[in-house]
Order: structure tokens, then sequence, then C-alpha cells
């Protein structure tokens, strides 16, 4: 648990992720969201068979989550709060062609998926400071969900809600002035409310 009023996000690979990438995005989720700290865990996790869909060739993101969620008795032990799961397969919500990313609103845990930030699934080069951008922006996104934001309005704020990758390089990697409060009060708020039993 940290210290009131902070907190610690450990990031998670599922599956095989590039460790430069997790470090760019560990590095901008410090820099973005206020009073956090964020550390990339040494242990990853597969990416669970069970979630894979031959119909689609894509993976149903709650049994991701699902997985990730396992993983926070031995995150707590090392002090985090939430745990992002950053994966590199394509990720899928029933009702939904694909998602970006996925969060319990409030909660714990959060995932994004690389997949379709990927400059090259829309056949462009690649880029690799474009998609770290990418990426950066739909964590805090999602972490911000974490916390209780909801989607945000103001179509530069990082919490307006991403249909399309047009929609995500639109977006900044900022919490507009608004949600910008809300996120500095649910992270002071967050170190007395507890996230784990027991801590
Ligand atoms: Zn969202
Ligand atoms: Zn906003």
């Amino acid at each position: 648990m940290g210290e009131d009023g902070e907190m610690r996000v450990a990031i998670i690979p599922i599956g095989r992720v590039d460790s430069s990438i997790l470090q760019g995005v560990r590095e901008n989720i410090e820099r973005i969201i206020p009073q956090t700290t964020c550390g990339v865990s040494d242990e990853g996790v597969e990416v669970p068979e069970g979630a894979y869909n031959p119909l689609r060739g894509q993976y149903r993101s709650s049994v991701l989550m699902a997985r990730v969620l396992t993983q926070l008795g031995r995150l707590r032990l090392l002090g985090a709060d939430r745990v992002l799961g950053i994966t590199d397969v394509d990720i899928y919500t029933p009702g939904m062609n694909f998602i970006f990313g996925e969060a319990q609103c409030p909660g714990k845990a959060a995932i994004i998926s690389l997949y379709r930030l990927r400059p090259e699934f829309y056949g462009a080069p690649p880029d690799r400071d474009l998609l770290v951008e990418r990426a950066v922006k739909e964590a805090v996104h999602e972490i911000g969900h974490t916390l209780g934001l909801r989607h945000c309005s103001d179509p530069r704020c990082v919490m307006s809600f991403s249909l399309h990758i047009g929609m995500t390089d639109r977006k900044g990697p900022n919490f507009c002035s608004r949600c910008y409060g809300r996120i500095e009060r649910a992270v002071r708020s967050s170190g007395r409310i507890r996230l784990f039993d027991g801590s």
C-alpha cells in the first residue's frame, strides 16, 4: 500500500511485449498522473489460451482481465495499488469489433492492447514513438477509469472515448482541467480508501 495520497501502479506484460514500450508507458504514467509512481513487473503472465475465440481470431478481454486480477495479491505485497496489464494480442468484448482497453470503474485493474495501436495495423510504417504515444493515452485513460472517472466530452481530454485510432490520435495524453481535478482528488483519497482488504 502506498503512502496516504500516493498511487502506485504496476504494469504486467500479458504474453510477449517489447520492454522498451513498457518502459515508455511507465515513464509517462508517472509524468501525467499526479502523485503516482509506476513500475514494470519482471514477472509477466501468459496470454490465457481460453481467451482465444477462433471464429473472431481475437482474445476475449474479460479473460485477460481475470488473469491480471490473479496477480493482485502478489503485487499488493510489492506495494502496488493498481495493476495495468499490457498485451500485444487483439482483444474484444461481445458487442464490439475490438477494444483498445478495458478497466474496472472504479477498481484495481485495467488492461490495454497494443495490437491496434501499431501504425502497421493501418498500413503505415512502424513508428515506435507513435506507438508509445498511443499506448500512453490508452493506459492513462484506463487508469483514469480505475479511479472512477467516466468518459469526458472534451475530445482533447485523455478521458474522451476512442472508437477508432483517429480519435486516439486526436486526443492528448493529458486530462482536461476538470478531469485533472477529479484525478487529484481520487488519487489523494485512494490511500485512505484502502483498496486491498487487510492493508
Ligand atoms: Zn473509456
Ligand atoms: Zn476531461
